[in-house]
């Protein structure tokens, strides 16, 4: 776990420092009330994530704390009492990574969300395709100040090469005006032709072309920047396009997951089965399907209340991503649940399955009325088909062909 150094030697603004970042930041947190006493816990430790340092200490009256910090390549944020333009300008020349007015609980509230930020940051890959090598080491050694992972091209083709080379890049930073392939031809092939529609493009443009910037969005940029832009404008878009990013990133996480499990959900299993499915007809490899449901189920909600019934569900949640945690796995009804087995000849998961029914069959989940006993059926298919949903609806006949049988048991085409 990093380490983060908050020095601050107002007592009162400590006290809240220390409550708003002992809330928020799950990391050792270190604090001093001077320069002197920074300096030594500076010197116990190299893994720092970040720093938050008031301007003023009394040992240190004109920032020289920053200075030190930012000698040893920390990420500093600033704490200040006030700031001009001059002060502004002075503070990020120095190399911070942002500074904070000291106003009161929501900016010490910021102070320490963007150390998060910044952790967070390090696992965001951004490209940066600029052909001007002044501007492009500017941006990269501000985005590298926010702890950003970087890779910078100097030309379109080039960005093009590297976004289909490696799927983690996030974002995109693009100039207009580069030699073999510009910023509209690059995002238009990226949007149009290779799909990437989850990939986050800015725009930078001259303030000289004022029909650059719509022209960019209207090309599929998210955002755009004119250059020359400061330090703080280019963070604010940055975080506001990386932010927006991760809205969406959870937004679709909770739209393909279970909410009472945590499992995936019909949506996602539909979605993956149908790609593991295109696979195995194309590569003529093996593919077994399994749609899974418990017993009864109804009796359970009916004796022992609907809570409950949420509790066996979780428990059969966890069995299967024990058993079959290597496969796809989803709940895709009530108290259905199915099952993908790449690769996997129908017999070979039929061993899988009827080993976990045995198992459900005598254990027992622990919920709170005691312990709970059950047991489920399940219809086993294979591939070839000409959909999922075609595969689906086989194993379901299979399974009711099972409930009908006597239950607790898999049957196989
Ligand atoms: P069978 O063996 O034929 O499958 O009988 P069953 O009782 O399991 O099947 P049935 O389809 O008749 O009833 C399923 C029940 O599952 C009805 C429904 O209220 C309950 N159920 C569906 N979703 C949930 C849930 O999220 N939590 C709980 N507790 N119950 C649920
Ligand atoms: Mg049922
Ligand atoms: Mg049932
Ligand atoms: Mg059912």
């Amino acid at each position: 776990m990093p380490s983060v150094l908050i020095v601050e030697d107002s007592s009162v603004v400590q006290k809240i420092l220390k409550h708003i970042a002992g809330r928020s930041l799950a990391f050792n947190l270190v604090y001093a009330s001077s320069r002197k006493e920074a300096m030594v816990k500076l010197a116990e430790r190299n893994d720092w994530l970040a720093a938050i340092i008031d301007l003023n200490l009394p040992d240190a009256p004109h920032g020289e704390l920053v200075d030190d910090v930012l000698g040893m390549g920390i990420p500093t944020i600033v704490l200040t009492g006030s700031v001009d333009d001059e002060k502004r300008d002075a503070l990020t020349r120095r190399g911070i990574v942002d500074y904070v007015l000291k106003e009161g609980r929501y900016s010490y509230q910021y102070a320490v969300n963007l150390v998060n930020r910044l952790n967070r940051n390090k696992h965001i890959k951004v490209l940066v395709a600029e052909d001007s090598t002044v501007t492009r080491n500017f941006i990269v050694e501000l985005l590298s100040r926010h702890l950003f992972q970087v890779v910078q091209v100097d030309d379109g083709r080039k960005a093009l090469e590297a976004l289909r080379k490696d799927d983690s890049i996030k974002l995109l930073l693009t100039d207009y005006n580069m030699p073999s392939m510009d910023g509209f031809e690059l995002i238009h092939e990226l949007r149009h032709k290779e799909d990437k529609v989850d990939l986050v493009i800015i725009g930078l443009s001259s303030a000289g072309d004022k029909y650059l910037s719509a022209k960019f969005i209207k090309n599929g940029a998210n955002d755009f920047l004119y250059k020359p832009f400061s330090h703080e404008e280019f963070f604010c878009r940055i975080m506001q396009a990386v932010e927006s990013m991760e809205r969406l990133e959870t937004m679709r996480e909770m739209a393909y997951t279970d909410a009472l499990t945590g499992i995936g959900n019909r949506r996602f299993f539909i979605e993956k089965a149908r790609k593991y499915l295109d696979q195995a007809m194309d590569h003529g490899t093996p593919m077994s399907l399994a749609m899974v449901d418990i017993d009864h189920f109804k009796l359970i909600n009916d004796d022992y209340g609907h809570d409950v019934g949420d509790e066996v569900l979780q428990h059969f949640a966890t069995a299967l991503s024990d058993r079959f945690g290597r496969f796809l796995f989803a709940r895709t009804g009530g108290e259905e649940f199915c099952i993908v087995m790449p690769g996997l000849k129908q017999e070979k998961a039929f061993q899988l399955l009827d080993a976990l029914r045995a198992q459900i069959a005598q254990d027992f989940a622990d919920t709170a009325a005691g312990d709970v006993g059950y047991t489920f059926s399940g219809g086993l298919v294979q591939a070839p088909a000409d959909n999922v949903e075609s595969l689906m609806k086989r194993a379901d006949i299979l399974l009711y062909r099972a409930k009908d049988a006597g239950r607790n048991m898999v049957l196989v085409e």
